[in-house]
């Protein structure tokens, strides 16, 4: 007898798996939201270690929704800064983000359990090489400021006594101060290279950030009895790699 041949529809246990993939979630259903890129690269050896194996490559796939090798656990890829909302309103049970998205978001609905000590990074200030913020702040210029962290960067300049003129950007804050936007900027640095490459310095260190996994507070409750072993999995791995 031949192989069962493909006729690009599926198999039967395919169009099954499908279309609970795509189904509303039942209550024992789990929906975990991750970004693209660090944050599903640095996740999925946690996810491992808790039994959950993502069996398609968000890269290479146009796919937003991801099954797993376990029926009941399907992954979301969403832009890194709509995780939280996801979770909030119960879209997802749980996510990974990082803390600088949700010090933005102000964490309503979630619950966050766990550092998962990936993705890390740190929120600085940085100006072009060659402007003298130090001396810009003692004499209390106001400063123009640009950033994605509106939230963030407002407390760290209230808290410091700067006046600031705070200008809302998506990406590439680097460019800013070289074109005459702003004097700084409020953005993420890890190694540092991307501010060299771009003649800035960093001047101020605002926090460390790491990702953290947030749940649904509500979900927590209905199905803490299939999302509690997966937490503590997770948290065993993140601290073991830690
Ligand atoms: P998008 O690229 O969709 O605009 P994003 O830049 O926030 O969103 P990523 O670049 O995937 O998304 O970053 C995800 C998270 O990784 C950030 O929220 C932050 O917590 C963390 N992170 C770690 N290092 C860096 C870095 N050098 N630059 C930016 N984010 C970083
Ligand atoms: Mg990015």
């Amino acid at each position: 007898m031949s192989a069962p041949t493909d006729n690009g529809a599926g198999s039967g246990a395919d169009i099954v798996s499908q279309a609970a993939m795509f189904a509303r979630p039942q209550l024992d259903q789990l929906t975990l939201a991750l970004s693209k890129g660090r944050i599903f690269e640095e996740t999925v050896p946690l996810l491992k270690a808790a039994g959950i194996e993502v069996t398609e490559d968000p890269e290479t796939s146009r796919k937003l929704i991801l099954a797993t090798n376990d029926p009941l656990v399907r992954v979301i890829i969403i832009r890194a800064s709509d995780v939280p909302t996801y979770v909030q309103y119960g879209a997802a049970d749980f996510g990974v983000a990082g803390k600088d998205v949700l010090l933005e978001h102000g964490g309503e609905g979630l619950y966050q359990p766990i550092d998962l000590n990936i993705a890390r990074c740190r929120m600085s200030v940085a100006v072009q090489n060659g402007f003298d913020y130090a001396s810009a702040v003692r004499q209390g210029a106001r400063l123009r400021v640009a950033t994605k962290y509106l939230l963030t960067a407002r407390n760290h300049f209230a808290a410091k006594g700067v006046h600031v003129d705070l200008i809302k950007l998506y990406g590439s804050m680097e460019l800013g101060p070289l074109v005459g936007l702003s004097d700084a900027i409020v953005d993420m640095v890890s190694t540092g290279s991307t501010l060299r490459a771009n003649n800035l310095i960093e001047v101020e260190h605002i926090m460390e950030i790491s990702a953290r996994l947030v749940v649904n507070q509500a979900a927590l409750k209905m199905k803490r009895a299939r999302l509690q072993p997966i937490l503590d999995a997770i948290d065993r791995a993140a601290r073991a790699l830690a």
